[in-house]
């Protein structure tokens, strides 16, 4: 063990694992964490479930020197640490031969990219080295700039927030070594492509080309060095981060683009998207009425569109056919209909959006095809890592809000289930009777939301009526049948996780989280369920521009026998619920590992605690449920052996070395040693285990005393 870990602990602060608080309440927790975060230590686990306190600041924990001192190692024998759980996943999966997931939760800025990074750097650190392997962690560590650079942003929260949710799947061969990788990602934030709020910018990706790509690169593009000549770059007062080298990471990614063998062509064509995106965004309406009343447009002339149609390989006249004016065919006929200016301005950005979001669709592929496991019949087994988005509760809550807290509502379910099924399983396997525990159990607002006849099925049916479809009609509806109409149902109702009352507004609803109560606004729910995108804007991609990565990723605006060839599009909430789904049954399938970041501040600033905030992150990560779940039945348990070498010194029975059965050794220590009665411990097949926490403190105060 290194001086640096030995001098750490030597000074614990609190309690290093909750199962051992006195006080277990959600004071006693939130106290513990602040205590232990002001002395820098910021990992604190309940049980095998690392709680991590975002520090904002350097600690000198990560170094290689650290990663050796985990290696291998129990988790009671050193501080907390991410290193810990890594290590822990590592070893399961190579000594037990079982799939390993982490699940990494917390709300934006609270540190879930960085702890994803941590376990992907101690794999890499303490597995095997060789040309191949090197080759494949080097792949593995360097996608991640890419997909940072494609995928985040700076927000008003974090400079560097995810706006998109990753499950990374690292894969190992039989001798535990790397072989490849898949990522999957999860809804992509694809308005900040047109629109960031005040302070906020667009995605990295744009100010680090315009800022990091050579001159010849630029001029090709069309492009200058300033982001202020953009309009998607100049609306939020915002484009430059002290803490960030736009050209730097620019070369962060080229280099990365090198690794994942990048031809030019694939090179000049993604630049050349984001420079039309940008060059789109610069193009402006005209508004004009026509003589019988109805609204129409026509395009600035400017140099812009001169490059988006250049850069596009399209003709600048059907470029401006697709900005004015909507065209729809039918089986029978093709309408046109001329746009309003601001309606103009709408199509425009939908373009843009589509354009981009399916870009970064096709990044994670052409990552994944990067990282792929070569060898298909290679045995392997794997660490997956999901970094996703926390529960939001802000003060407008819109779809968004929803979607994401679904996907919450549903880990939060998993992660209750798994944690209890692990205990349950331990119980059986150690041969220990199981007796049943309660817990607060969300099945029923998952339900509401994805079941037969809950929200989500209503908005789709809301989205496919003909005619009128909008909010109001499906908030009427969802009122219909969960609002809480007459007092005697009150109760039953109340239950379903629907509420309402009468400090609402009128385009509001409520539920009723296993994080708490969330008003959401209906406003915009339709459209963005129908995330339709008109078929003539993906027509035009396909059919009129010669710009192959712009013809591959809208492959659904192909014409066959006179009829796009894409088919209905399915809501958003269908295919996120799908995807939801995929990823539970992943995540149930193997062995999980939890980290739950925390936010001290909103400040990014170190050393400093909102206590409101420190609490509030406590609720709804469901702390207290996680805290008393472990604790039910025994709460602490320990190997015989490991138990023997750490007490051994309790008993003269044991000490100074003890030769009989482990099982004998540990009754001595207990007995002898301790004075502890047998309805406080019991002896499972390979492990003891205790009720009380305090015994353990007993323990070890016995044990510093001798
Ligand atoms: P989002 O949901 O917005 O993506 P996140 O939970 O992924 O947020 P991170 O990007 O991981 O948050 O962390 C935000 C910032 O906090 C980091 O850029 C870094 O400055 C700081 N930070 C997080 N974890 C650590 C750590 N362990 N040590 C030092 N700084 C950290
Ligand atoms: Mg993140």
């Amino acid at each position: 063990m290194s001086i640096k870990l030995l001098n750490r602990m030597k000074k614990p602060v609190g309690v290093a694992d909750m199962v051992l608080l006195e006080d277990v309440s959600e004071d006693g927790i939130v106290e513990n964490l602040h205590d232990r975060y002001l002395k820098d230590e910021i990992y604190t686990y309940i049980g095998n479930v690392i709680i991590s306190v975002n520090p904002y600041k350097q600690l000198q924990i990560y170094d290689r020197e650290m990663i050796l001192d985990y290696v291998g190692r129990n988790q009671f024998e050193v501080p907390p640490h991410i290193f810990s759980l890594a290590d822990q996943a590592y070893r399961s999966m190579v000594d037990n031969n079982k799939d390993q997931c982490v699940i990494i939760s917390g709300e934006s800025g609270a540190g879930k990219t960085e702890a994803s990074k941590i376990i992907m750097r101690y794999v890499a650190e303490i597995t095997g080295k060789g040309t191949d392997i090197d080759r494949i962690k080097d792949q593995l560590l360097k996608c991640n700039p890419v997909l940072e650079a494609f995928g985040n942003a700076k927000t008003n929260r974090n400079d560097n927030s995810s706006r998109f949710g990753k499950y990374m799947d690292m894969q190992f061969n039989h001798n535990g070594d790397p072989i490849g990788g898949v990522i999957t990602d999860y809804l992509l934030e694809k308005s900040r492509v047109v629109h960031q709020q005040e302070g906020e910018r667009n995605f990295h990706v744009f100010y680090q080309l315009l800022r990091g790509a050579d001159d010849a690169t630029l001029s090709t593009l069309h492009l200058t060095r300033n982001a202020e000549d953009y309009f998607y770059l100049s609306q939020s007062s915002c484009n430059k981060l002290p803490t960030m080298d736009d050209a730097e990471e620019f070369r962060t990614v080229l280099e990365a683009f090198s690794v994942m063998e990048m031809t030019d062509k694939e090179r000049q064509s993604i630049f050349s998207l984001i420079a039309v995106i940008l060059h789109l965004g610069n193009i402006d309406f005209r508004g004009y009425s026509l003589p019988n009343g109805t609204h129409a447009c026509e395009v600035k002339k400017s140099d812009s569109l001169r490059y988006v149609a250049q850069l596009l390989e399209a003709d600048e006249a059907d470029l401006i056919k697709v900005l004015e004016v909507r065209k729809v065919t039918t089986r029978r006929e093709v309408v046109e209909t001329t746009l309003s200016e601001d309606n103009a301005r709408d199509n425009r950005d939908a373009l843009c959006k589509a354009i981009y979001a399916r870009l970064f669709e096709w990044m994670v592929k052409r990552v994944n095809k990067t990282i792929a496991v070569k060898n298909k019949r290679m045995k392997r087994r794997g660490i997956a890592t999901l970094d996703i988005y926390g529960f939001e509760i802000f003060d407008d809550n819109s779809f968004e809000q929803f979607i994401i807290n679904y996907c919450n509502e549903k880990l939060q379910q998993i992660f209750i289930e798994l944690v209890l099924m692990q205990e349950q399983d331990e119980y059986v396997r150690e041969g220990i009777p199981w007796t049943h525990i309660d817990y607060f159990d969300n099945a029923v607002i998952c339900e509401l939301i994805e079941g037969k006849g809950g929200i989500m099925s209503m908005l789709d049916d809301t989205c496919l009526r003909p005619g009128n479809q909008d909010d109001g009609i499906f908030l009427e509806s969802l009122n219909r049948t969960h609002k809480i109409v007459q007092h005697r149902h009150y109760e039953s109702r109340a239950k379903s996780g629907f509420y309402s009352d009468s400090s609402m507004g009128r385009e509001d609803f409520r539920l009723v989280h296993y994080a708490g109560k969330v008003t959401y606004n209906v406003q915009g729910f339709v459209i963005k369920n129908k995330d339709a995108l008109f078929a003539d804007l993906t027509q035009f991609m396909y059919n009129s521009c010669r710009h192959n990565l712009g013809k591959t990723l809208f492959k659904d605006g192909q014409i066959l026998g006179g009829q796009t060839a894409g088919k209905r599009p399915v809501s958003l909430s269908k295919q996120f619920m799908s995807s939801v789904s995929d990823l539970m049954s992943n995540l149930m399938a193997k062995n999980p590992h939890y980290i739950r970041c925390i936010k001290p501040n909103e400040k990014k600033q170190a050393r400093l605690v909102n206590m409101e905030r420190l609490r509030h992150q406590v609720r709804y990560l469901g702390l207290l449920e996680n805290l008393r779940v472990r604790r039910a039945g025994y709460a602490f348990r320990m190997d015989y052996a490991k138990f023997i070498e750490r007490y051994k010194m309790l008993s003269r029975l044991t000490w100074p070395n003890f030769k009989g059965s482990p099982r004998d050794g540990v009754k001595y220590i207990l007995e002898d040693g301790c004075d502890l009665t047998k309805s406080e411990y019991t002896f499972g097949r390979s492990k003891v285990f205790l009720r009380n926490p305090k015994t353990v403190l007993k323990l070890e105060d016995i044990r510093r005393a001798q």
